[in-house]
């Protein structure tokens, strides 16, 4: 038992000393991969509740790996944080999001996900105003998505940085709204644009009290501030049935529409000739 204990210790040292590796491989991958055009976005629609009419599209990354296949946000997307390479990938997905929706001929909205390190660096809002002016997209047009963990670190600069997109006609989203824990307070230091309540909250409301009453707390806080709010994640009609009932604004999931290349939503965005 003793020499297995020797062993397995050994190990465990070798695969942690793999394991960063590994990590540092991937993170090489990941930063040729802008460079190799190994990355796309597919586009999920945002409709409201009422109507079902499309307002806009969230923009979403896919890494098209050419060895290991399709390799989801959630497994690239951390690492990226970690390493800083998500500084360009992040930079690259504003700026394609923005480029193809300047093509569409419908005023629809775009909103672009944005990672704590990236609302961190110092330069993102000129960044913004760069890449608006070079797309000529109006900036009415485009929405921000920030979750909550990212005001954390440097709730400050944060702020600084996020009036100055608003400064600049840019809308600002609170993404996954109930997974974080300071949600409140962060509705009272800045004036966001929409709050998003998470996928984990919306997927239970027709089966779960708790989760129901959460969602109803929600939209009653979205109410009383004069925010719009949308739900993530609806997959069913039930579900889709108690956003209407409780008024909520708008909603995006796999029932209204999977995220994918805008030419699926072609006959939406009717995509103008630019050749
Ligand atoms: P998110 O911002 O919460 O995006 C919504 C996620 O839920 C997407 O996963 C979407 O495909 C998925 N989804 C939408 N409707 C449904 C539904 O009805 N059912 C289920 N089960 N899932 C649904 P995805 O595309 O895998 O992205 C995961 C996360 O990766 C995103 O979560 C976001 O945090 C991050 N991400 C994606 N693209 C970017 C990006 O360009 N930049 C940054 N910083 N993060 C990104
Ligand atoms: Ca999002
Ligand atoms: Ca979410
Ligand atoms: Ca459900």
């Amino acid at each position: 038992a003793k020499l297995e204990g020797r062993g397995g210790s050994r190990m465990f040292k070798s695969d942690m000393g793999s394991q960063v590796r590994a990590r540092r491989l991937f993170d090489r991958d990941l930063r040729q991969a802008i460079a190799c055009g190994e990355f796309q976005l597919v586009y999920q629609p945002q409709t409201t509740i009422g109507s079902g009419t499309i307002v806009g599209f969230e923009a979403l990354l896919r890494w098209r790996h050419p060895e290991r296949g399709d390799i989801p946000p959630a497994m690239f997307i951390p690492v990226a944080e970690d390493s800083g390479s998500i500084v360009q990938i992040g930079e690259w997905a504003l700026q394609e999001a923005c480029r193809e929706a300047a093509q569409w001929t419908q005023a629809l909205s775009v909103s672009v996900n944005v990672s704590a390190v990236q609302l961190h660096h110092l330069a993102f809002a000129k960044l913004v105003r760069d890449v608006l002016e070079q797309t000529r997209l109006s900036p009415d047009r485009l929405e921000l998505e920030i979750t909550e963990t990212a005001l954390i670190r440097d709730l400050d600069r944060a702020l600084w940085t996020l009036r100055q997109l608003q400064a600049l006609g840019v809308r600002i989203a609170m993404d996954d709204f109930g997974t974080g824990y300071s949600s409140l307070s962060t509705l009272r230091a800045f004036s966001f644009d929409k709050i998003k309540i998470d996928r984990s909250l919306v997927r239970s409301v027709d089966s779960n009290e708790q989760a129901a009453a959460i969602v109803r707390a929600v939209l009653g806080l979205g109410r009383g501030l004069g925010l719009p709010v949308l739900a993530e994640g609806v997959e069913t009609t039930e579900e889709l049935a108690f956003l209407k009932q409780e008024c909520c604004d708008e909603a995006q999931g796999y029932l209204i529409g999977r995220p994918l290349p805008i030419e699926a939503y072609e006959h939406i965005v009717r995509l103008a000739d630019v050749s």
